[in-house]
């Protein structure tokens, strides 16, 4: 499967400060139950390296650059989707 392309930085702007409001929104993983608790602030936006970043997911790679598409996960969050590494 290919790649989709990386979020517009609006984007992911309108996401992280409109819907999910600087907080991981996994709402269920291997480590937790419920949403996650993991906060953030915009600047704090890395790679899987950066210890406490967070990064924007594409919940279904296929569904393009959307808004709706995009969801904010922190690293350990995001290592735990089936897609991880491939988007
Ligand atoms: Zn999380
Ligand atoms: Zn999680």
């Amino acid at each position: 499967m290919a790649s989709p392309p990386p979020f517009e930085e609006n984007t992911v702007k309108l996401r992280f400060h409109g819907i999910a409001k600087g907080q991981c929104e996994c709402d269920g993983c291997e480590d937790h139950e419920d949403r996650c608790e993991a906060t953030f602030t915009y600047d704090e936006r890395g790679t899987a390296d950066d210890d406490g970043a967070w990064q924007a997911d594409h919940i279904d790679p296929d569904d393009g650059n959307l808004v709706l598409n995009c969801r904010i996960l922190c690293v350990p969050c995001h290592k735990h989707t089936p897609t991880y590494g491939q988007h």
